[in-house]
């Protein structure tokens, strides 16, 4: 509620109308939860303290329409086929630039053919000087426009970067997203099959998040998830992959680790978030501390994603119902009924 107040206080304030974009936007932007579109806010508010609905409309659009990334996507591709078209056309340009001053040498040879007196060979090489001098001019300007195209392609690929970038990042945690996770798991399986090298993966969730929530609203509880999310990423290497399952849930791949090592690592992120003592960056206000619960499951001949992510639940099930803030790895738990 507190949110939605400020909400409406801010379109009050600075406008365009309470509709749902310009509702969105201002909403999106005090939940603080999409850095780049609080930034371009707070650029459209220095230039001029009242927003128009055009403005609101770009930042929609930029920044949280559903369909901006095929909308970016579209816009990016289309500048490569221009630029490729435009590659094209100068390679034609430098190849039928090359050709017209091998005409040229020929022609100049066929006559060299012929007798050869002062004035015909004088003339002979102001000839040869000239379609040089005209070559040379001719690729020089290909040469700038080559130069140009070059700068293009960079930019264009920079976009296509940033957009895939985007595609695969949970927006609140900067973690990679669900659809990462699964292409990340489903190629790490294949590679264990056939490498016969082990693979673990870790499934975490917070532990009575949504008492915290209640407690101390949804807005803290963003900022603790992001914390979490930090302390996963701060106990992995770079090899490794943090994700965000979902809501308050997390998970690691693990490639080339046994149960025993992600047991290790599992262990070293529960102290890692248990070890922090959360304080309310506004106020100051100390929170206490959250926990988190964590499943351990590795590759197994014959696995697929699918069943690898559910021993891992499966687990975590187990380390939910007996007493959380807990490790659990399937070596655990085999044979034990309560699980499933
Ligand atoms: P348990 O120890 O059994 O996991 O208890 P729990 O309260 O964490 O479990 P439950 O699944 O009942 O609640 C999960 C809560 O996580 C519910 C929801 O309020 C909160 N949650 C999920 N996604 C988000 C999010 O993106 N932000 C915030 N702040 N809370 C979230
Ligand atoms: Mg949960
Ligand atoms: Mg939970």
């Amino acid at each position: 509620m507190k949110l939605a107040e400020e909400t409406i206080r801010r379109i009050e304030a600075h406008g365009p109308l309470p509709e749902p974009r310009a509702y969105e936007v201002w909403y999106t932007h005090l939940a603080g939860s999409n850095r780049s579109l609080s930034r371009a806010l707070t650029e459209e508010l220095a230039a001029s303290p009242r927003l128009a609905n055009l403005q609101i409309e770009k930042l929609y659009n930029q920044f949280l329409s559903p369909n901006r990334m095929a909308a970016q996507a579209e816009k990016a591709s289309v500048g490569v086929l221009t630029e490729i078209d435009s590659v094209v056309g100068l390679i034609d340009e430098a190849l039928g630039s090359t050709s017209r001053y091998g005409d040229s040498l020929e022609e100049i040879s066929n006559v060299l053919d012929a007798k050869l007196d002062r004035n015909l060979v004088r003339d002979i090489v102001n000839r040869l000087v000239s379609v040089t001098q005209e070559t040379v001019a001719n690729n020089r300007a290909l040469e700038g426009r080559l130069r140009e195209t070059r700068g293009e392609v960079q930019d264009l690929r920079q976009a296509l970067e940033s957009i895939r970038t985007e595609s695969l990042t949970d927006p609140l945690t900067t973690l990679a997203n669900r659809k990462h996770l699964d292409a990340t798991i489903t190629h790490a399986v294949d590679h264990a099959a056939l490498s016969g090298e082990p693979l673990t993966i870790l499934m975490i969730d917070v532990d009575r998040f949504k008492d915290f929530n209640d407690t101390w609203g949804h807005l803290t509880g963003d900022q603790v998830l992001r914390l979490v999310a930090m302390s996963v990423k701060g106990s992995v290497r770079p090899n490794d992959t943090a994700a965000r399952f979902g809501g308050e849930e997390f998970a690691v791949v693990l490639p080339q680790s046994s149960l025993k090592s992600g047991h290790i690592v599992a262990e070293r992120i529960r102290q890692t978030v248990m070890g922090r003592e959360l304080v309310k960056r506004s106020t100051g206000e100390a929170l206490g501390r959250i926990t988190i619960s964590i499943g351990a499951a590795s590759f197994a001949p014959g696995d697929n994603a699918t069943l690898l992510i559910e021993r891992a639940d499966r687990c975590l099930l187990h380390a939910k119902r007996t007493g959380r803030n807990k490790t659990v790895c399937e070596d655990e738990i085999h044979g034990m009924q309560d699980v499933a």
